[in-house]
């Protein structure tokens, strides 16, 4: 069916302006009238169709209507039965209906003028059955329901046959030329529209069909989505306990720990009696080890609070210079010993309100690193503000992290194959413990750079005010 731009149709009007209107007897007229009027109604028809089965029985309705025709039926090829037909719609039949006559006699799709159209996938005319006396059933039909001409016109799309509409007119010879050119019109017409219903619905079965996959697939994403959540927090779980029994199995190391540097301090300052220079050797070595035994035990808690979540924070306060110069205390004898050049370029007035005892300890392992793994030179820290933030940098002229090395400086356990690995005690802990106490408690950020053989720069920066961050 051709539409212009405001879809109305004019196929049907270009038909009648071929039409030599000279040459249309009366007769004639009044059966064009009617295919036109046909043509009209179907295609409206098909316009409207919603689903296939009404569209087929709209039509065949709008053949017969006002009986412009006697009666009309559409079949389909059965692709099951060779040769055979299946009725899909009829109009006209009355209570006969079970009686229609399809395919009649041995030729393929029957004898007459359907059989003829579909084999050859023309138009097929039977002006007078009554005259044609060839079939005795087709001819007993016709003079028992009142018809005498017949046409059908097969159904054929994209040059596939898969249809026949038969009309019976009550006339002899009814199909005149401009007639059979409107009734082509409303076999192509109908051809188109159930192809365009099918394509149609082949496309909504297709959304149908991907929208289903897609709730399914979202369904399934939800139901793994709520099994990992499930499965994360099982796991969190499992973390926080280990966690809690790593801090209280080391809680119970520190007291008895806590005894043995003490009573060795007690004894290496002779406070329970004089002690030979043997003993004295002996002590110290008991004492730095239960030191340095805590340190470690006490890095394991920190790292088992944090992970746990349950480290608390304690914001205060403070001046910069005095915890720098309780850090140069704890050190400076310690770079002495190692003939180290222990600097500190500290900008003057600096105030922080953050956990002091934290941002110690940071700067603590950062020079105590420092130290320990720098043979000659210098070790220096500088502090400064730096927007918001307060800088402390820890540069010394020691052995040097590879490029290679610096991607597990900051994790657990990662000590790194160097000449002072064995000499310098350690478990790989510290960077690990100080980046999670900067970012995690001070809100910070800390980076490094180091040149092997030059020497490393450790910089962290540090919120001065944990109240503002919080506002924030
Ligand atoms: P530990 O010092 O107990 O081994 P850390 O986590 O503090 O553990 O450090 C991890 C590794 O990083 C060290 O073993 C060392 O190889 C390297 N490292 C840390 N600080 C420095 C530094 N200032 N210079 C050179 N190497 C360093």
């Amino acid at each position: 069916m051709l539409h212009d731009e405001k879809g109305q149709c004019y196929g049907a009007i270009q038909t009648i302006n071929n039409i030599s209107l000279k040459k249309i007897t009366e007769g004639s007229l009044i059966r064009v009238n009617r295919a036109l009027s046909t043509l009209s109604e179907v295609n409206q028809a098909v316009v409207q169709a919603g689903n296939e089965e009404k569209l087929l029985n709209d039509i065949v309705q709008a053949i017969v209507r006002n009986d412009k025709y006697r009666m009309a039926w559409i079949a389909y090829i059965d692709n099951t039965v060779e040769g055979d037909l299946k009725i899909m719609a009829h109009a006209g039949f009355e209570n006969d209906e079970t009686n229609i006559r399809v395919v009649c006699g041995n030729k393929i799709y029957g004898c007459n003028s359907i059989g003829e159209a579909l084999v050859e996938g023309k138009y097929h005319i039977t002006k007078n059955i009554l005259a044609r006396r060839g079939c005795d059933k087709c001819w007993g039909d016709a003079a028992a329901r009142d018809y005498t001409s017949t046409i059908a016109l097969p159904l054929i799309y994209d040059d596939q046959k898969f249809g026949v509409i038969n009309i019976y007119a009550r006339e002899e010879d009814a199909y005149g030329h401009d007639e059979v050119a409107l009734l082509l019109e409303l076999a192509g017409d109908l051809s188109y529209g159930i192809n365009a219903l099918r394509t149609r619905q082949e496309r909504d079965q297709s959304v149908i069909a991907l929208q289903d996959a897609h709730d399914y697939l979202e369904h399934k994403v939800k139901e793994r989505t709520k099994e990992l959540m499930q499965a994360n927090e099982k796991l969190k779980e499992l973390d926080r306990l280990k966690s809690m029994f790593i801090a209280s199995m080391s809680h119970e190391l520190r007291t008895p720990l806590n005894s043995i540097i003490g009573f060795s301090g007690i004894m290496l300052k002779e406070m329970s009696g004089p002690i030979t220079a043997k003993q004295k050797e002996h002590l110290q070595r008991i004492f730095g080890s239960g030191k340095h035994l805590m340190e470690l035990i006490s890095d394991v808690i920190d790292i088992s609070k944090i992970e746990g979540d349950r480290i608390d924070v304690y914001p205060q306060m403070f001046n910069m210079d005095e915890l720098i110069a309780d850090v140069k205390d704890l050190y400076a004898l310690q770079a002495q010993k190692k003939q180290l050049q222990l600097e500190f370029d500290v900008a003057s007035g600096i105030y922080l309100f953050t956990d002091r005892k934290r941002l110690q300890q940071v700067v603590s392992n950062l020079v105590s690193n420092a130290i320990k793994y720098t043979e000659n030179g210098h070790v220096k820290v500088s502090v400064r503000e730096y927007y918001g933030m307060v800088e402390v940098v820890v540069n010394d002229s020691g052995i040097g992290i590879s490029e290679e090395n610096m991607l597990y400086l900051f994790k657990a356990f990662e000590r790194m194959e160097t000449h002072l690995k064995i000499r310098e005690g350690g478990a790989g802990l510290g960077l690990y413990l100080t980046e999670k106490l900067v970012s995690e408690i001070l809100l910070g950020e800390i980076e490094v750079e180091s040149e092997p053989g030059v020497g490393s720069t450790f910089r962290v920066r540090v919120t001065q005010d944990l109240r503002e961050e919080s506002v924030h």
